[in-house]
């Protein structure tokens, strides 16, 4: 049942899709954001993730049309976009409507045939914050799709789509995760998720915590050629790991204790970022075993670790990320925290008791404030469904 926010976001989208199409909506899906717990920089190893879909949502209100045209009332932006789905190509003059048209290539690609349809979208997922609000939009437009034209596509193969999506339409190499997760989350729980296999498990979150997502508001270029260095750095792991491990295939398949054994044949460096990923994976299956016999505390510790790995090992960080995460830390109800994405700036995500929720962002934002002379955005978040229709 949705929330009372939720149902009045909902009225005033019908009110909007009547007035640009004249009609009610046949169907109003919603897609959430999402925040990952565990799990950083190992999407790219075959490794595993620990997000959740939190209560930030895409709603998306469409109706078929007779003809092939799709027709796109982003309310936010206050933009149109009209396409034909035999003519899908990315539009360099409406970027925000390549993700639409993107699903529909690839749900057609697929052999999945669509009709023309009337849409009108709005979101409470703030764009750029870490929470990943193309990736709810993306879900929300391949759920509009598939309930008006009853596809028969599972959740899964309807992710993988969205992420083709992102890729080829909007030029961003995305991981899984996010398209994942905004489809198949569960209220209360995280989604651990296989990377390689995309076998998942839903894990009960501890009763009374909030998932924090507080962002830095710096955004730094580094993060992107970073991010590519630490990929070849891992890839350069794998090949010399070979050498004398040949069955594997990615730094998941590597055990702490085969990197400590044939740690000398990697360069210094190369060593320390395959370390990071190798102790995520086993940090993984202890911290998920924690969060099932409802030791919070124990699991804050293994996200206290992943950030002295990423700091550390990974060297993704930077003052204003250890900033929020020292501050965070300080406060007596907050279980864990550490930096989360590609890093050099961005968001951190912290477990916190749901009683000490004032006091956290208070002290963050005080602390963040005093050491950086930044403001600091915080977004408490709880952990809700996946995508579904309304
Ligand atoms: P994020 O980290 O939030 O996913 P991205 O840059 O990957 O940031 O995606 C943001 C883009 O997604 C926006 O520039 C826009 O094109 C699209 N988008 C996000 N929210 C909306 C919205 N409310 N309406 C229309 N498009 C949106
Ligand atoms: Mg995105």
């Amino acid at each position: 049942m949705p929330n009372s926010s939720l149902r009045q976001r909902i009225t005033s989208l019908h009110a909007d899709f009547r007035e640009h199409f004249g009609s009610e909506p046949a169907v109003v899906v919603r897609a959430p954001g999402r925040a990952n717990l565990l799990g950083e920089h190992t999407d790219y190893n075959d490794g595993f993730v620990l997000p959740i879909a939190i209560d930030r949502c895409v709603l998306f209100a469409a109706a078929p049309r007779t003809d092939r045209q799709v027709v796109l009332h982003a309310l936010d932006l206050d933009e149109t976009a009209a396409f034909g789905l035999d003519e899908l190509a990315p539009s360099p003059a409406q970027p925000w409507s390549n993700y639409q048209r993107g699903v529909a290539h690839f749900l057609q690609a697929r052999g999945h045939r669509l009709r023309g349809m009337n849409a009108a979208l709005t979101s409470d997922v703030p764009i750029g914050s870490g929470l990943s609000s193309s990736a709810a939009v993306e879900v929300a437009t391949a759920f509009a799709f598939r309930a008006l034209n009853n596809l028969d596509i599972s959740l899964p193969d309807l992710a993988l789509v969205c992420q083709q999506a992102e890729h080829e339409f909007a030029g961003v190499p995305c991981g899984i995760m996010d398209q994942f997760v905004s489809a198949l989350g569960r209220r209360g729980h995280a989604l651990l998720l296989d990377c390689r296999s995309l076998a998942y498990e839903h894990v009960v979150l501890p009763p009374g915590v909030r998932v924090v997502v507080c962002d830095t508001g710096v955004r730094r270029e580094l993060a992107g050629s970073e991010y590519r260095v630490r990929r070849g750095q891992c890839e350069e792991a794998v090949r010399r790991l070979q050498a004398v491990l040949p069955d594997i295939r990615a730094l998941r398949d590597v055990t702490p204790e085969q990197l400590a054994e044939h740690g000398a044949l990697l360069p210094e460096i190369v060593h320390r970022r395959a370390r990071h990923v190798v102790h995520s994976t086993a940090r993984m299956s202890e911290a998920v075993a924690a969060l099932r016999r409802g030791a919070a505390a124990a699991f804050g510790q293994a996200m206290r670790e992943c950030h002295a790995s990423l700091r550390d090992d990974y060297e993704v960080s930077c003052p204003e990320l250890e900033a929020l995460v020292d501050a965070a830390n300080e406060v007596a109800g907050c279980t864990g925290s550490r930096l989360t994405g590609a890093g050099f700036g961005g968001c951190t995500v912290s477990l916190v008791a749901d009683g000490a929720i004032a006091e956290f962002e208070q002290h963050v934002v005080q602390r963040y404030r005093a050491q950086t002379g930044r403001e600091a955005a915080v977004i408490v978040c709880a952990a809700e469904d996946g995508a579904g229709v309304i």
